[in-house]
């Protein structure tokens, strides 16, 4: 029950305004998860996430990672994310905590190699080293935290390559392989596509099925006014010629905030009162 954990999450958080999941429980794979979310906030950084206590315990890593082992990337722990988390890619609201946006940059499992047996001692001893299995991280890394600055809140770590195999000085990954391993999106193309889903559920209230489809194609085929029982096609075709031009116009912003404010109404046909 990670609940207790995700108490500052959630109080940084309005769920009824941001689509990121409050909760959610382990799948309970073999090895724990990991996740590297690459997020476009007010900095762009890329939030290093490893499945621990039934959570993901998270740094924000402003640089992301590096295969050279000479390079230590900065990375300030932030508040435990819920497992589900794992999942989310795409917008989250202006205004919102963390608003901008997140694609998966990289996902996977780990391991830890040392010290000990348990992810969680280690990462209470400040130092965790481990073995990463993902699509862009493999091999070993470690989390040091930075002890002894007088200044710091207490919250800066370092990420670092371990020498292996897969060590490289030359090759910045964040560089070579910028897209989500789920959506291949990059981070500004993810915006472009949420924002669309968003307006598009804003405009018509619900994806047009098969039928919607079939009943605009009858209606925009049949446009012929003086043709018989133009009562019984008319009153089916009329809604879906309206909301048409809505979802195909959904990419373009102001478009979408005036849909928004002010939707399509039926006029009331106006009334003479007998005076
Ligand atoms: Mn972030």
């Amino acid at each position: 029950m990670p609940d207790h954990l995700l108490k500052k999450y959630r109080a940084m958080r309005d769920f009824g305004v941001t689509s990121e999941p409050s909760g959610g429980n382990p799948k309970g794979t073999k090895l724990p998860i990991f996740v590297i979310q690459k997020h476009h906030a007010s900095h762009l950084h890329y939030d290093f996430r490893l499945e621990m206590e039934g959570v993901l315990k998270s740094w924000a890593v402003p640089k992301g990672p590096s295969y050279d082992p000479a390079t230590k990337r900065l990375a300030m722990m932030t508040e435990d994310h819920p497992y589900d988390y794992a999942s989310f890619e795409g917008v989250i609201p202006a205004g919102q905590y963390g608003g901008g946006n997140v694609i998966i940059w990289d996902n996977g499992t780990w391991e830890l190699i040392e010290p000990g047996d348990d992810p969680v001692k280690a990462l209470k001893s400040g130092k965790l080293a481990f073995r990463m299995y993902g699509k862009k991280m493999f091999g070993e890394w470690a989390l040091v935290k930075i002890h002894g600055r007088g200044d710091g809140k207490g919250n800066e770590w370092l990420l670092l390559k371990h020498r292996d195999e897969f060590a490289n000085a030359d090759v910045d990954v964040t560089e070579v392989a910028p897209r989500s391993v789920v959506s291949d999106l990059t981070v500004e193309e993810i915006g472009a596509s949420k924002r669309t889903w968003q307006s598009n559920r804003m405009s018509s209230g619900k994806a047009p099925t098969l039928a919607d489809k079939l009943e605009e194609e009858k209606g925009s085929a049949k446009k012929n006014p003086a043709g018989p029982a133009t009562k019984t096609k008319r009153a089916p075709s009329s809604r879906p010629a309206r909301s048409a031009p809505a979802r195909k116009k959904a990419a373009s912003a102001p478009t979408r905030s005036s849909r928004a404010q002010s939707p399509p109404k039926a006029e009331p046909t106006p009334r003479r009162r007998p005076r």
